[in-house]
Order: structure tokens, then C-alpha cells, then sequence
């Protein structure tokens, strides 16, 4: 039942924090959690110490495979042979990449490359702007609030940054990062980028008390941001790794299929990671 399944994943985390204590790792469980300088420190870190491994600004553009050499992944005129693959990408990134493949089963492989093209990525804005702390009245004590559909706004939700975490800006300023867009905001997208801004403020201004303009804003837009879970998701995901599953070492572990969470992306990745590492090459 759906109690003894959650009580089972009471146990199973509470040993987990436990061995991690025993670890000397703290458990961030449900903390909001950045670096010093951002998000951004984390990619970057993994980066250095993978070295001339990581290739930047590269596109996969095909992948084939054959039992003799196993997989050959090709970026321009670089050719990579590889006995296990992960693709870590946009699921409509892996329905195209799939193609080469010579599967037994066309029609199933055809399936999954649909099944693939249909997982819905909504669009975001993420606005960042910071004000004197004068111009808002709200004391920003807390994380920051999210806008429920009832509110019949554009904005999905607002952050604290300079309220959660130190250094973000300086002492006289605020900083708020703002979302925009969602299955509820598509108008928003069609907007320009001034536009926008001055709908998120004018939105968020009766909540949080602000008057005047941000003294400096930088919008970033993702045009298909968050994967959608929607009904019927997971049994396309069984779909896809069933067609799949004739490919030995081809791995998928992406945010359209094992959580959307960053802490889910990187979790998955390091168990997949260790699994990969402990196979004979
Ligand atoms: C605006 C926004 C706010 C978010 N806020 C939060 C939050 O507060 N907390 C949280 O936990 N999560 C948040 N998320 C979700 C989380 O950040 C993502 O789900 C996660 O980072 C996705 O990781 P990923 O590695 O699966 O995919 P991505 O980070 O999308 O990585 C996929 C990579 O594959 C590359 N790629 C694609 N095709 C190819 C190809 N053919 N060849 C080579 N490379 C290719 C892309 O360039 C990209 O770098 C947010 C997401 C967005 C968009």
C-alpha cells in the first residue's frame, strides 16, 4: 500500500542520512543550498577536474552502433568510440539521435522516437534585478512565494536571494529573482524583454511594496525550460528505455525522465556514474 511504501522510504532515507553522518556529510535534505559565487560553481568545479576531457560547444550530431566496435559518437569530423554512452539530453535531442541506430524492432524504436518528440518542455524567464532596499517595503523575510494559479498572474514565483544567502548584492540593495512563464505565462513569452520586466514588477509590486524601477535587471529565457510529467509521462518512459533496452551500455539519465530537481539530476548522474565505473571495460 501507498503507507507501507512511504514508511519504507522513511526507513530507507533515514539510514541514508545516517551512513552520510557516519560520512561526515552534512544532509541538505529539503535546504535551500547554493555556492559562494551561484549555481553556476558546481558544472564548473566538475569541469577542472575532469580537464581536457570535457569538450565544450560540442553537438553530438549522430550516434550509430555496431557489435563489433560498439558505439560511435560523431561531432563534425571527431569521431569518439565508445563501449557505454549516456545521453543526458533534451529528450527531443535523444529522439534524433536514435535514428542511426538499427533497431530489431523499427516499429517499437519508431514508438519511443514519438513518444520522445511529445514530452512538452514549458518556456521560463528567470529575471534577476535588485532594488534599494527603500524602494520595497516587504521585509523579504523568507525565501520568497510562489503565485498560485488563483492569483491569475503571469508570474509564477518570486526569490529572496539576498535574503537567503550572503553576498549577493550590497547591503543597501535587495535582490529578487523572478520566474515567468509556465503553462499559465505563454503570453508573457510573446512579450519582449522590457515587456516583461515591467509586467513582473507591476505583478509583483502590490505583494512585496515596490516602487520605481530595479536599478539593474539581466533576464535569461529558456524556451523549453521544465520538462512536464504529465498523465501518461512514465509509461512513454517505459516505452523508450523497452525499445532501448537491445543496446547494451546506452544510458539516459535526464531531467525529462529522473526528476527535475537539480539534486535528483545530480544524484542520478553519480549513481549512474558509479555504476558505469564499477563495469570490467
Ligand atoms: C528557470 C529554471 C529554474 C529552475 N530552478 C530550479 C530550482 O530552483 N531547483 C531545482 O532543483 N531545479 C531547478 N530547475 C531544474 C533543474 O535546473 C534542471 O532540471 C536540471 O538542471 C536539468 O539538468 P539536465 O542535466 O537533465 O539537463 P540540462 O541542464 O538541460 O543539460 C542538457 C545539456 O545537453 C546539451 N545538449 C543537448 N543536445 C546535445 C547534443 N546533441 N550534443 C551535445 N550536447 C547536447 C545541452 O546543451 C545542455 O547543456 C530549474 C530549471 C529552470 C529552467
Amino acid at each position: 500500500s501507498m503507507i507501507v511504501g512511504g514508511l519504507a522510504k522513511m526507513r530507507a532515507k533515514a539510514k541514508q542520512k545516517k551512513q552520510d553522518q557516519g560520512l561526515g556529510i552534512e544532509s541538505l535534505d529539503g535546504a535551500m543550498m547554493s555556492f559562494a559565487q551561484g549555481l553556476h560553481q558546481l558544472p564548473q568545479v566538475v569541469a577542472q577536474q575532469l580537464g581536457a576531457a570535457v569538450q565544450l560547444n560540442t553537438q553530438v550530431d549522430s550516434l550509430s552502433f555496431s557489435a563489433e566496435f560498439g558505439y560511435q559518437v560523431c561531432s563534425g569530423d571527431q569521431i569518439w568510440q565508445a563501449s557505454q554512452v549516456v545521453l543526458a539530453i533534451p529528450a527531443a535531442q535523444v529522439a534524433r539521435l536514435i535514428d542511426d541506430l538499427q533497431p530489431l524492432d523499427a516499429e517499437l524504436h519508431s514508438r519511443a522516437q514519438d513518444c520522445l518528440q511529445q514530452v512538452d518542455y514549458s518556456p521560463v524567464a528567470s529575471i534577476s534585478m535588485a532594488f534599494n532596499k527603500q524602494q520595497i517595503s516587504h521585509p523579504l523575510n523568507g525565501f520568497g512565494c510562489l503565485l498560485p494559479t488563483k492569483e491569475a498572474k503571469q508570474t509564477l514565483g518570486v526569490l529572496f536571494p539576498s535574503s537567503i544567502f550572503a553576498n549577493r548584492c550590497p547591503d543597501d540593495q535587495h535582490l529578487l529573482t523572478v520566474f515567468i512563464g509556465g503553462g499559465r505565462g505563454a503570453e508573457a513569452m510573446t512579450l519582449t524583454p522590457d515587456q516583461r520586466l515591467q509586467l513582473v514588477v507591476q505583478e509583483l509590486a502590490g505583494y512585496l511594496g515596490i516602487q520605481g524601477q530595479p536599478l539593474w535587471h539581466e533576464e535569461s529565457l529558456w524556451p523549453h525550460a521544465i520538462p512536464q510529467y504529465k498523465l501518461g509521462h512514465l509509461p512513454k518512459v517505459a516505452l523508450v528505455d523497452e525499445a532501448l533496452a537491445q543496446f547494451p551500455g546506452l544510458h539516459l539519465r535526464s531531467n525529462w525522465r529522473d526528476g527535475v530537481a537539480l539534486g535528483d539530476c545530480v544524484e542520478n548522474a553519480y549513481q549512474l556514474a558509479q555504476d558505469i565505473g564499477a563495469r570490467p571495460l
